[in-house]
């Protein structure tokens, strides 16, 4: 029978796998299993022809144990309890290995913003603050920008918190413009995290990023910085795709190139330097690399067996199935697990915070050389662990983080 799990089923068991490697207390699995405290609010927006319109919005907190709940709110039409949930899952684990001090949150509007206008996409951020505030706040729950979302949704944020508290309290959302307290680095953190991780990992295999061949699903704010990076690296990115479409071209797509065609049409498709290819059979490429950099299950046991390349690199949150994890494991792909490769964003976003704090703000390269060691410390704990135990190195990422919450839950004596 196919498998049909829920992001959060698929969460559950990729945290059971790690909890039975570490013998882990079945009363700290159980707090680790479900989030801490989930809101679920209704968000009336005025429109502008004078209606008004009620979104359902989310908050989950997953866990406090190590500091605040950390992690970025989406605004998609297929936003729901049990993605939001199973997101702030992935975000306290993603905090853990990074060995950052937050627990893990994130947050969802069930809207298309393609069909609001700027006015009414105000009125639905500021709406979600207002029905939120008593649950936010620089050591409650900290979000940021994640699909669909951006610096500017995270400005209206800033300043209807303000306005409900009477002080501008900066730390309270990460991925703001830089004049409002943001982290220079902050906006290409995701991608730039990401392809240090690629890096180590092909250093590890004993291959050369140069000449390397390349396909990614997402072309957005960090599928976008990911291709551009490795293209300058010598890369040869073939294919990408979104939800226009594929675009293909055997000698290398020019990103530069394609940046300039997606700031004007938004969409890969149409792009004069490729040929068009069906989008779905991007992961089937022979290439070797993909990068998943869109929603989450999208590698599944049905296309997992098709994977030719050596390395799945997950910039999504969640793009992997348990049984294609399975798959791809017995093929010998090695899958570098979102909880680690994708955690450039919220490194950031911690070097943000902190420097609110200080009201003390760093250089681009003092930023990105501070993020590229720690992601490089990070990589290299998760590799051991996975050489130590023979386990993936999802499993190995859980480990490392399961290890250090565990801890901090029974430092603090919860359990
Ligand atoms: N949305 C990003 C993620 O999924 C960033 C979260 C953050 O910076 O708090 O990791």
């Amino acid at each position: 029978m196919a498998e049909q799990l829920t992001p959060m089923q698929i969460a559950q068991s990729q945290l059971r796998a790690a909890a039975n490697k570490l013998n882990l207390e079945d009363s700290v699995l159980e707090m680790l299993l479900e989030p801490q405290r989930v809101v679920c609010v209704r968000i009336p927006v005025k429109m502008d022809d004078g209606t008004t319109k009620v979104f359902n919005g989310y908050r989950s907190q997953h866990s406090t144990a190590i500091g605040p709940a950390k992690g970025g709110l989406r605004f998609h039409p297929g936003v729901n309890l049990d993605e939001v949930k199973a997101l702030s899952f992935w975000m306290t684990f993603k905090c853990g290995v990074l060995g950052l001090p937050y627990g893990g949150g994130k947050g969802g509007i069930e809207v298309d913003p393609k069909k609001l206008s700027r006015g009414e996409l105000e009125r639905l951020s500021r709406g979600y603050v207002r029905a939120l505030a008593d649950v936010l706040g620089s050591n409650k729950d900290i979000p940021a920008p994640d699909v669909n979302t951006n610096n500017q949704v995270m400005s209206w944020m800033l300043d209807e918190y303000s306005v409900i508290n009477r002080q501008t309290d900066f730390g309270m959302v990460t991925g703001k413009p830089i004049l409002l307290g943001g982290s220079k680095g902050r906006n290409e953190a995701t991608g730039r995290g990401a392809v240090v991780t690629l890096l180590e990992a092909l250093t590890k295999l004993k291959m050369d990023i140069k000449g390397r061949t390349v396909a990614i699903q997402g072309f957005g704010n960090v599928g976008s910085v990911a291709a551009d990076l490795l293209w300058e690296l010598g890369a040869k990115i073939v294919a990408i795709s979104d939800i226009s479409g594929g675009i293909y071209n055997q000698d290398g797509i020019d990103i530069k190139a394609l940046l300039e065609h997606t700031a004007q049409s938004e969409y890969v498709s149409g792009f004069a330097g490729a040929i068009q290819m069906p989008g779905d059979q991007v992961f089937e490429l022979p290439v070797d690399i993909v990068i998943p950099a869109a929603l989450e299950n999208v590698l599944t046991e049905k296309n997992a067996p098709k994977v030719k390349a050596k390395i799945v690199l997950e910039i999504a949150n969640g793009p992997t199935t348990p049984k294609a994890d399975e798959i791809m494991a017995k093929n010998g792909v090695l899958v570098l697990p979102d909880i680690l490769s994708n955690a450039g964003g919220v490194t950031v976003s911690y070097f943000e915070w902190v420097q609110n704090n200080y009201g003390y703000y760093w250089s681009e390269d003092e930023v990105n050389d501070r993020l590229t060691k720690k992601m490089q410390e990070s990589f290299a704990t998760v590799w051991d662990m996975m050489q130590e135990n023979q386990v993936d190195m999802r499993t190995a990422a859980y480990m490392v983080s399961v290890q250090r919450i565990s801890e901090a839950i029974k430092l603090r004596g919860i359990v």
